[in-house]
């Protein structure tokens, strides 16, 4: 199949959360299989400096856009999969973060910059491009991809459009006249479009028009159809309900491999998990903690929101560190008041709780692997990729039962220890008192004597979330996708 996958961010290129993980891995899977599938972005300055070989492909024109818009061909990483880097004058080639300046604000241009790379996905999807190419498929992801299928479908001969939604609570919203502005359709300014509330929607956009919708995982599809995680697309969701698939996100298994990871100090397996401990030491010293290897060492890193829970953690602080033998490892960065209360956590309980407040991709495989459990009190959870990769590094996770959370960890209790089906610890809901309670019965398995500890941390290790069973979901689906378009073409 000829597949075009859209998105606003691609590991190696440009990471800020787990949507750059995705859009970097599973189009590789996708290649794996045979797929002749093409990555389409923005041409950040970081992603143009990143991207093998890259070459000008030639102008666009696109309407709307200020001046011409530019297409950079090269590769991803070192696979053959093309990548198309969208420059467009003014718009991408900004330092720092994709979607909020150095204010930590929304760039004031968002709906512009994320309409102009629809539009430019559009034309490709179109074969209007010079690239002499046309997919079956365009895999859109998320609020900034979100105006791809409006832009399409009306359009005869179109490729099919499949909408993954990777956190429904960032949506793209924006007043009328940037809908004017865009150039869409006008009729899709109505409830069956993108009008939402009186306002422009970007991922309404994707969920609406789309021929099948998918978000990445099966707890997160039916929690989004409910109030409370539907923000207010609930009825829409739940209206499309025979199109809506919840299919987990599967991990880079070479990029996330303890027997391999370049980052690490000390490589280690399910076969030589005692071989963890010198990454304990590592993380310890990085972290300006206390050497020591008979304490049980929390880790956590995560972008510093309220979704992720932090607040939980913090909450709990006292009664962890009233034990004589834990610790706290911290890496994130957001959030200005939670990095002020972190900060102030460190200093609190110095040579046992150690921050570092930025992003470091390097320093979160350390975390990984140098911590026995990890925190993940999210208040929600569309999959998680940390459970994931604490899961393959031997490192107990401890979770809030929600969305993917709720379908990777098997939590521990005495039937599942005793059946070796367990993987770590799920509470709810998600309060301070919950996640307590599971933190404390993870200590009272650390403090049993034998290898209790040990073998729940194999056996996640033991698990498989790699692509492969995941990248072939997404393939019955991208046919299933095709045939609806066939169908509502006839
Ligand atoms: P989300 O996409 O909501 O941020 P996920 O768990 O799906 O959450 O993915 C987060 C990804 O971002 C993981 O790969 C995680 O390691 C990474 N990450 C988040 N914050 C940081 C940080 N401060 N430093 C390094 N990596 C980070």
């Amino acid at each position: 199949m000829k597949i075009l996958f859209a998105s606003s961010e691609a590991v190696p290129l440009v990471k800020t959360g787990g949507l750059g993980d995705v859009s970097g891995s599973l189009p590789l899977a996708l290649h794996r299989l045979g797929h002749d599938v093409r990555l389409v972005m923005p041409a950040y300055a970081d992603a143009i400096a990143r991207v093998s070989d890259a070459e000008p492909l030639g102008t666009l024109p696109v309407p709307r856009a200020p001046g011409l818009v530019r297409l950079l061909e090269g590769t991803l990483d070192d696979s053959t999969v093309p990548v198309y880097l969208v420059d467009a004058p003014g718009l991408f080639d900004r330092g720092g973060n994709p979607y909020v300046g150095p204010d930590g604000r929304d760039w004031p241009d968002n709906a512009l910059r994320f309409g102009t790379l629809c539009r430019v996905a559009s034309e490709i999807a179109l074969g209007h491009s010079s690239l002499g190419w046309q997919p079956q498929l365009v895999h859109a992801n998320d609020w900034q991809t979100g105006l791809i299928a409006p832009f399409l479908a009306d359009v005869p001969g179109r490729p099919a459009t499949l909408f993954t939604i990777h956190n429904l609570s960032y949506q793209g919203l924006f007043d009328r006249p940037t809908f004017d502005a865009i150039g869409l359709p006008p009729h899709w300014w109505s409830p069956q479009g993108v009008e939402f509330y009186n306002h422009l929607s970007f991922i309404k956009g994707g969920i609406s028009l789309s021929d099948i919708v998918t978000t990445v995982s099966p707890t997160y599809a039916a929690e989004i159809c409910q109030p409370h995680l539907g923000y207010g697309l609930h009825g829409l969701l739940g209206h499309r309900a025979d199109r809506l698939h919840g299919i987990l996100n599967g991990i880079d298994y070479e990029l996330w491999d303890p027997a391999t990871d370049p980052t690490i100090p000390q490589h280690f397996s399910a076969d030589s998990f005692h071989y963890k401990a010198p990454n304990k030491a590592r993380l310890q010293q990085a972290f300006g903690l206390e050497e020591r290897g008979d304490v049980l060492l929390f880790g956590h890193v995560g972008r510093l929101v309220e979704q992720k829970g932090v607040d939980l953690i913090l909450a709990v602080l006292p009664q962890l560190m009233a034990q004589p033998d834990t610790q706290l490892a911290i890496l994130g960065s957001g959030n200005a008041v939670l990095e002020e209360l972190i900060r102030a956590a460190s200093a609190q309980y110095p040579g046992r709780v150690g921050t570092r407040l930025g992003y470091d991709e390097p320093l979160s495989h350390l975390v990984e692997a140098g911590s026995d459990a990890f925190l993940m009190p999210s208040r929600f959870e569309p999959c998680g990729l940390n459970q994931l990769y604490s899961l393959r590094y031997g490192t107990v996770p401890i979770v809030h039962r929600t969305g993917g959370l709720a379908d990777t960890v098997v939590d521990a209790t005495p039937e599942s220890l005793a059946a070796g089906t367990a993987t770590g610890f799920a509470f709810e809901p998600a309060t301070a008192d919950a996640l307590w309670s599971a933190t404390a019965r993870a200590l009272e398995l650390w403090h049993q004597p034998g290898i209790g500890w040990e073998r729940l941390a194999v056996n996640g290790m033991r698990q498989d979330f790699s692509w492969a069973t995941s990248a072939r979901r997404y393939e019955e689906l991208y046919r299933i996708a095709i045939r609806h378009s066939l169908a509502a073409a006839a």
